[in-house]
């Protein structure tokens, strides 16, 4: 029994130990920790230069891509040094001890694999590879990468725009992976939730199957959420505090 953790973080830990099936969904709050800022909550810096609404809108990239590119050759390709931060970790090695099934996240990072995870259901796509919005000529993010060099936008053979495999705004969802989220939701105990204010649909119907069918729910976000009342325990604390602790006592087990 880990003697140094809080009553609070003591109680995470025998429900994580105790349940049958854990599900993980996460947002932008755990990458925050990793220093992509969270536009939702973050209007000074990067996106008080850049409207996300506007530059992740897929009208907006067919006619002009170089304008989702003037922000993504900084900000995207050229970002070095991000690394997994707490959250990410925590969850790397729950699912590695066999405590976790998997994770849906509404993150485009992939901070998630980076740090180990196996099972991530990326909800609004990722940034690995990358499509001719013409043609489908599928390419890497290397290749990508390559072709914005000296040039406004990555272009294709055939003259059309490449684009992240990232779901804009105005683009459906990857059905496979919402579906195979739902599924998980609706099959583990105990859902944990980390780093989402849960008011971007369809990911805020994840909770919604889970309790629905009988799950408990963790909640860890610093504010105020539609499913407070639906959750069995709040963690408001920094996430870097309480992962870092549940981490260690994992490890310690
Ligand atoms: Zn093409």
């Amino acid at each position: 029994m880990p003697a140094n953790l809080p009553p609070k973080y003591l109680e995470i830990l025998e429900r994580m130990k105790s349940a049958r099936r854990i599900f993980a969904l996460t947002g932008a709050g755990v990458s925050t920790l990793s220093g992509i800022p969270d536009f939702r909550t973050d209007k000074s810096g990067i996106w008080e230069r850049f409207d996300q609404t506007k530059i992740f809108n897929i009208d907006t990239f067919r006619k002009s891509p170089h304008l989702f590119y003037e922000f993504a050759r900084e900000w995207i390709y050229g970002l070095k040094d991000i690394k997994p931060a707490a959250a990410h970790i925590l969850l790397a090695e729950m699912e590695k001890r066999g405590m976790l099934r998997g994770i849906a996240t509404q993150n485009i990072d992939g901070l998630h694999q980076e740090s180990g995870s196996k099972k991530v259901y990326e909800l609004h796509g990722h940034f690995r590879s990358s499509h001719c919005i013409e043609c489908g000529k599928k390419y890497s993010r290397e290749d990508t990468i390559q072709r914005l060099k000296n040039a406004p936008y990555p272009a294709c053979d055939c003259k059309g725009a490449i684009k992240p495999d990232v779901i804009f705004y105005g683009e459906e969802l990857p059905g496979g992976a919402l579906e195979a989220s739902f599924q998980e939701a609706m099959m583990c105990d105990l859902l944990i939730v980390m780093g989402t204010s849960l008011v971007v649909y369809p990911a805020a119907l994840i909770p919604r199957h889970a309790i629905s069918s009988g799950a408990k729910m963790i909640l860890f976000n610093k504010t105020w959420t539609p499913f407070d009342d639906a959750a069995d325990l709040i963690i408001r604390d920094d996430l870097r505090d309480v992962c870092g602790a549940l981490l260690d006592a994992i490890k310690k087990e």
